[in-house]
């Protein structure tokens, strides 16, 4: 029966999304507030780790992502003028049969999940938020902005890295800049290309990431120290001085940027919330608890794990209470390893640019974590 009736999402992202379907297909109500007006998705592509798509499966829908996206084995490590180095094939999640990895573009991953929970009679309302919650033993009141009231048995901070529900009830958690950058630009895929590719340059890191039959993404992830401002609309001309040393494939692409529009830049930063993520009737998944570095491509899958995982617990329990400890002791040890492994991997790549001593080997760092995260959850 569960200990929920009626449940409120703050935040329509990846991880408020899943947990309003998970919640629903559980029989909770659920509403979503979602404070964009236009439910857009800044971004450009994903990557989808096997346990994101196991994740996904026990709602329904690592399927359709596959479909709509491109399943592939692992990585191509090439040299910066495009000499293959090594292929690292990824391991498939324990329990279930997804493939290893699926890349997919951010728009159809959110109109797949939004339009499950709209399916599945979620209320959702766009351009609102949260502006105080009032727990008592009963319920959580919680105050709209604009001025509205409702009372929930539990409230999800699912509001990603700059969280109102954790400023609100969890005191304030700082975001922490790790000294690197990412640069992303979405363009056709080369048929020949079938994985995931690594570019080694010599004080930066490409990637090409498969999203469907027609296209993939590039990502270039440069060492900024001080965390610079850079200009909107030289954000092409920036990048392709970045991509100069590199030749062959990644060569070819650096001349297709002709538009800053096309480039998506984003300074890398980090947080995790110490101490429980639970409070009475408030709960925080994803971003909102746990951001990392996207070295290991898992953020968005621990969204996921938290989502699911906590709609089940709601439901396979009669005591709120007892749910959400079990969902911190399952949560923040796995949550916590990808923070570490994420630190690590950034750590060294900024050693390795700078020509110093690596205080760790990033093959074996990445290796574990991503056998730690085939694991069930
Ligand atoms: C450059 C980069 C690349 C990445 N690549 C990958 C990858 O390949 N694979 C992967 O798994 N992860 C990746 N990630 C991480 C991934 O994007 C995040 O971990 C994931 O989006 C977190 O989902 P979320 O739902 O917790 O938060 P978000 O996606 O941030 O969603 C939060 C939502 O809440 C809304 N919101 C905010 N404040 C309020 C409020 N006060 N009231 C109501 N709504 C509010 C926001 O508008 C948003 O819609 C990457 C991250 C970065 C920065």
């Amino acid at each position: 029966m569960g200990c929920i009736k009626k449940a409120l999402i703050v935040g329509g992202g990846i991880g408020g999304l899943a947990a309003a379907v998970a919640m629903r297909q559980k029989g909770v109500e659920v509403d979503l507030v979602e404070i964009k007006k236009e439910w857009t998705v800044v971004g450009v592509g994903i990557i989808q780790p096997s346990n994101a798509l196991r994740a996904l499966s026990h709602i329904g829908l690592a399927q359709q992502c596959i479909e709509n996206g491109w399943p592939f084995e692992g990585w191509q490590l090439f040299d910066n003028n495009g000499v293959l180095l090594g292929e690292v094939p990824t391991p498939k999640a324990e329990n279930s049969d997804c493939p290893p990895n699926n890349g997919i573009t951010r728009p159809i991953l959110h109109s797949l999940l939004s339009e499950a929970a709209i399916d599945l009679g979620v209320s959702i309302q766009l351009g609102a938020s949260v502006e105080s919650i009032d727990q008592s033993v009963e319920s959580a009141l919680v105050t709209f902005a604009d001025g509205r009231q409702a009372s929930y048995d539990l409230v999800v901070g699912a509001d990603g890295v700059y969280s109102k529900v954790r400023d609100l009830v969890f005191g304030h958690t700082e975001l922490k800049f790790v000294g690197q950058a990412v640069w992303r630009f979405i363009t056709a895929r080369p048929k020949e290309m079938r994985w995931g590719g690594i570019y080694y340059g010599k004080n930066n890191k490409v990637g090409l990431v498969p999203l469907s039959e027609e296209l993939m993404y590039l990502f270039l992830v440069t060492s900024e120290p001080g965390n610079p401002r850079k200009p909107n609309d030289q954000l092409h001309t920036l990048l392709r001085e970045q991509l100069s040393d590199y030749t062959g494939l990644v060569g070819r692409l650096a001349e297709e940027l002709k538009d800053a529009s096309q480039v998506v830049y984003k300074p890398i930063e980090e947080l995790f919330v110490e101490g429980s993520w639970c409070r009475e009737r408030v709960v925080l998944i994803g971003d909102a608890a746990h951001a990392s570095s996207p070295h290991l491509a898992a953020g968005a899958s621990m969204a996921l794990e938290d989502a699911v995982l906590l709609a089940q617990l709601v439901d396979e329990s009669e005591d709120l209470q007892e749910a959400l400890k079990v969902y911190d002791e399952r949560r923040q040890p796995r949550c916590r390893n990808v923070s570490d492994a994420c630190a690590k991997l950034v750590k060294t790549e900024l050693q390795e640019w700078a020509g110093e001593p690596l205080s760790h080997e990033p093959g074996q760092v990445f290796a574990g974590a991503l056998q730690d995260l085939a694991r069930p959850y």
